[in-house]
């Protein structure tokens, strides 16, 4: 139990990647706080059923205002997030020309200024304790671009500069900051990309044989549970002088 004792706050932790890493932090000791919609009791039973029952806060990373509520809740009811994972994400697939600027936005607030916000609101205390870790969901895309995801690369690219600017000014102390970049995992997410490929006619394991083939060298999906091994690491002291890196774990994406 490497993280009894400390309080993780993971944003956008009720399916998916998010779902992944606070279940493989809440089985190593920490006391998880999810956020997010949709299925949130499942959400909770699974990680009551790998750890201690989590908190919940219901926060649209959106919102900046209701950002601020969700530390203030986690700092009332917790003393603060020791390990804070900025997950959550949302994206929208069209050319820049026709890129609806309300997506636009959303897709920055939500990817991007979240990640500010809470970050802006978990160092003080993470100072004060003296010890903290930051752990940024990027992607590939924060690395790379890709056809008609200008503000998910955008917010993805940001993601990364942030990371390494909070690595900087953290980088005498006990708190580090760091991003990871997956390549395509299997999620609600990219099941969205999947779909449009089958309602143009294609069979579903064409689809999605499809989709790795373009970019992922392994033909397999990067799974949240293999995220999570990683995130551990980031949180244990043998990763102390791990700060402001972009790790890709990416199935050979990055390597072409
Ligand atoms: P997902 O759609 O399964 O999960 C997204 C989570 O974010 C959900 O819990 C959802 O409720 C939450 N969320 C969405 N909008 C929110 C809002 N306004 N306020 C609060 N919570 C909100 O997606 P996922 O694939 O698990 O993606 C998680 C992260 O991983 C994202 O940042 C995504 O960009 C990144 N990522 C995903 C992949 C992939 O292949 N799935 C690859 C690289 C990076």
């Amino acid at each position: 139990m490497k993280l009894q004792g400390k309080t993780a706050l993971v944003t956008g932790s009720t399916s998916g990647i998010g779902l992944g890493l606070a279940s493989s932090l809440a089985a190593a000791g920490a006391h998880v706080i999810l956020n997010g919609f949709g299925d949130i009791e499942r959400a909770k039973d699974h990680i009551a059923s790998v750890g201690q029952a989590p908190g919940y806060h219901a926060a649209d990373l959106s919102d900046p205002q209701q950002i601020g509520d969700m530390m203030d809740y986690v700092n009332r009811e917790f003393g603060g997030a020791d390990i804070l994972v900025n997950n959550a994400g949302i994206q929208h697939v069209a050319k820049v020309e026709v890129f609806p600027p309300e997506q636009w936005d959303a897709i920055l607030a939500i990817n991007l200024s979240s990640v500010f916000h809470t970050s802006r609101l978990a160092l003080p205390g993470m100072r004060e304790r003296g010890w903290g870790r930051i752990i940024n969901v990027a992607s590939v895309h924060g690395l790379v671009a890709s056809k008609e995801k200008a503000a998910y690369v955008a917010a993805k690219h940001g993601v990364i500069g942030l990371t390494k600017t909070i690595a900087l000014e953290t980088a005498r102390t006990a708190i580090t900051c760091n991003a990871i970049c997956p390549g395509w995992v299997l999620t609600p997410l990219v099941q969205q990309q999947i779909d449009r490929r089958i309602a143009a006619g294609i069979d579903p394991q064409q689809a999605q044989d499809d989709l790795l083939a373009e970019k992922q060298p392994s033909q397999a999906f990067v799974t949240p549970e293999q995220l999570g091994e990683l995130a551990l690491f980031l949180c244990s002291d043998a990763a102390v002088q791990v700060r402001g890196a972009a790790w890709n774990m990416d199935g050979g994406w990055l390597a072409q």
